[in-house]
């Protein structure tokens, strides 16, 4: 049984599609009910908040007592968020607000501590093996313009290898996908064409990726049993 948070829509509905056709059972979570309830009907689907941590901890309680059990969950719900450190030429104040900082940082690093934290709970109260993967970014390397977004990526990276590291002795791997440019709405939404054309010319396989091939890269870190603390780039070689 597999948990793909974010799922409703975008690479999170990608990897849960790709999950599905190979034969798992998938449970998608997603704090837009609407969304959710447009996803096909094949799926476990569960309202709920990543950042809100006893409407988590209720809602892997009730995919568990639903389904039985969740072997392996995708820490894939975040919200791709960019803006200048520095703007000079706002009113309201040139510096970066820092609630907004907060805000990207508890959608992007803590939802992935409070999901893997009441997933790894049931999995340790079980005594069964599992796989975490978090879906990371290339902005984790640090980016411009994405001081928040980046800085917790580059978290998410660190829980990864510090649970790779914690989490073996119970059975438990835990690795990230770290995707570059994908070609998503998302995508298309955060980034100007000019930036998109800059990307393209900058990529060793001079396109941006597609939703696939980051489900393929979930795929390839769950099913092998020896790869552990990985953060898999899926970037077309972009950070070389
Ligand atoms: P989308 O915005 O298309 O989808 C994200 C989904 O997560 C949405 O359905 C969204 O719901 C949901 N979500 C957001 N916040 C929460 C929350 N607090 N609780 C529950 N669900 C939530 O994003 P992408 O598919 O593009 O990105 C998915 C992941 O991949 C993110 O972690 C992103 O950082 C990462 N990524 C994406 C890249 C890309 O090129 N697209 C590149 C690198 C990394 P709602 O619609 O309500 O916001």
């Amino acid at each position: 049984m597999v948990l793909v948070t974010g799922g409703a829509r975008g690479l999170g509905l990608a990897i849960a599609t790709h999950l599905h056709e190979l034969g798992a059972r998938v449970a998608v979570a997603d704090r837009d009910a609407d969304a959710l309830a447009a996803v096909p009907s094949h799926f476990d689907r569960q309202v709920m908040d990543v950042t809100q941590p006893d409407a988590v901890k209720a809602g892997v309680a009730d995919i568990v007592s639903r389904l039985g059990r969740i072997d392996v969950v995708v820490n894939n719900a975040g919200v791709i968020s960019s803006e200048p450190f520095v703007n000079i030429m706002n009113p309201a104040g040139m510096m970066m607000d820092y609630g907004r900082f907060r805000e990207a940082v508890a959608v992007n690093m803590d939802s992935v501590f409070i999901v893997t934290s009441a997933v790894v709970e049931h999995l340790v109260t079980r005594r069964g093996k599992g796989v975490i993967v978090n879906i990371s970014s290339i902005s984790g390397r640090g980016n411009e313009g994405q001081t928040a977004y980046s800085a917790a990526k580059a978290a998410v990276n660190a829980m990864t290898v510090t649970w790779s590291k914690e989490l073996g002795r119970w059975g438990i791997r835990c690795n990230a996908v770290a995707p570059g440019f994908i070609g998503t709405p998302s995508t298309q939404a955060a980034l100007s064409e000019d930036a998109l054309r800059h990307i393209r010319d900058n990529t060793p396989l001079r396109r941006l990726g597609e939703a696939h091939e980051v489900a393929q890269a979930v795929v390839a870190v769950v099913e092998n049993d020896f790869v552990n603390g990985v953060i898999l780039d899926v970037n077309g070689g972009l950070s070389i």
